[in-house]
């Protein structure tokens, strides 16, 4: 191991032996006591050393034996280290592809503010290549959503639509104005390849049993017609619930942008929850959304293109959180927000008993009513060792939601 404090926090004294690292709320830590020795022993953790270097470089300024190691421990376990080295067989294959590290520098860093264990940014950063996500749509969110994956790391992203490009497809995020014209698929296509940081990795042979449909870690639908976004039809989900497959909703509909629920089948809400319950609150619902569902009068929707790219980005940061193993805040909620306001709300969508999908039968996820694993470093006991550092995270609200974890892309083991 090549310990290095994460670079990505800055550090600061908030007085002469405590240490702050981090600016932020969500993410920020402050470790104390730390005497000046260890204060500038720590500027030696910059991942250059292995720990036998480490532990030589504190005999020569007189740290006490077993120093180095209690130091890294404490460290590691507050979240705080990063291994150089790190990231295993798949993290050392990215790493032998500099060029591809440099375009993910910063998603890196970000990485590193969102997992735990040293060598943890670099791992996730390789399993995103052995994601598969297909998006349904190919409009000014879907395209975007899928360009965003693409250039976060995310190995293989399939877009599926019908169709020609139309004039008011394209998007700076998404479809390119020369696409006009070529087939939305094939559009789509190109738009992701030209994002992604690296060439997509070659598929090894399937075994007979995946033949045909080896599954999709997410699906992510982002249907260009409004009502599809509004009333999305459980229907048009069903092979996803049937096969155990998480999906994302997102669109734009009437100048207010949605993002989510995220469909953990089973388990969390889905669309025949979100229909369920509108029927409850109106009568009426289902009326209006046959209505609504048989204007087939061409027109084009409200869309406007900022919006559309904030919710575009705003689902990919979701679909991402949800690929790198978290359970972000889209489960069970649909995130709205209207022009020209902007503010953003959740709605929860709470699972219906009526609903066959079976998420009502469950009762709430272990992982987002779990213990904050934040708080380990305080349960941890010093051991016997000389000073007592003690770390504070962020207060619990901050991190209760959307960082439950659990191992990248194995969401479909669970089914
Ligand atoms: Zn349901």
């Amino acid at each position: 191991m090549h310990p290095m404090v994460k670079p990505a926090l800055r550090r600061g004294w908030r007085d002469l032996n405590t240490v702050q690292f981090g600016m932020t709320p969500a993410h920020a830590l402050t470790v104390g006591p730390v005497d000046t020795a260890t204060g500038s022993f720590l500027d030696l953790l910059d991942g250059t050393r292995g720990l036998e270097l480490l532990r030589e470089e504190a005999r020569r300024i007189d740290l006490p034996e077993g120093h180095t190691d209690r130091l890294v421990r404490r460290l590691s376990r507050a979240g705080l280290l990063d291994d150089s080295r790190g990231g295993g067989p798949a993290g050392e294959a990215l790493r032998g592809k500099p060029e591809v590290i440099e375009r993910l520098r910063p998603d890196l860093a970000s990485l590193s503010l969102t997992t735990s264990e040293p060598g943890d940014p670099l791992r996730r950063m390789a399993a995103r290549r052995g994601m598969r996500v297909q998006v349904r749509g190919a409009g000014r969110v879907g395209a975007a959503v899928a360009a965003l994956l693409s250039g976060a790391g995310v190995g293989e992203v399939l877009v599926r639509d019908v169709g020609r490009v139309e004039p008011w497809d394209v998007s700076p995020g998404g479809l390119p104005p020369e696409s006009v014209g070529e087939r939305r698929e094939e559009a789509a296509r190109r738009a992701v390849r030209r994002a992604a940081p690296d060439r997509p990795p070659r598929r090894t042979a399937r075994s007979p049993l995946e033949e045909g449909d080896p599954g999709y870690s997410l699906v992510v639908l982002a249907p260009r017609d409004d009502v599809a976004v509004h009333a999305p039809d459980p229907a048009a989900a069903q092979t996803l619930l049937d096969s155990g497959t998480p999906h994302l909703y997102a669109g734009v509909v009437e100048a207010t942008g949605v993002a989510g629920p995220l469909v953990l089948p089973g388990e969390t809400s889905c669309a025949g929850c979100l229909q369920q319950d509108r029927v409850d609150r109106d009568p009426t619902w289902p009326r209006l959304v046959a209505q609504w569902r048989s204007g087939h009068r061409r027109r084009t929707g409200a869309c406007d293109v900022t919006l559309a790219t904030t919710v575009a980005g705003l689902a990919a940061a979701h679909a991402l959180a949800f690929l790198d193993g978290r359970v972000p805040s889209t489960a069970g909620a649909r995130w709205e927000v209207s022009l020209p306001g902007l503010h953003w709300h959740a709605r929860s969508v709470w699972p219906h008993a009526a609903c066959p999908c079976g998420a009502a039968g469950r009762g709430p996820r272990e992982e987002t009513s779990g213990p904050d694993e934040g708080k380990r470093e305080h349960t941890t006991g010093g051991g016997g060792s000389r000073a007592t550092m003690a770390v504070q995270g962020p207060p619990d609200q901050c991190r209760r939601q959307a960082d439950a974890e659990r191992p990248a892309g194995t969401w479909r083991a669970h089914v």
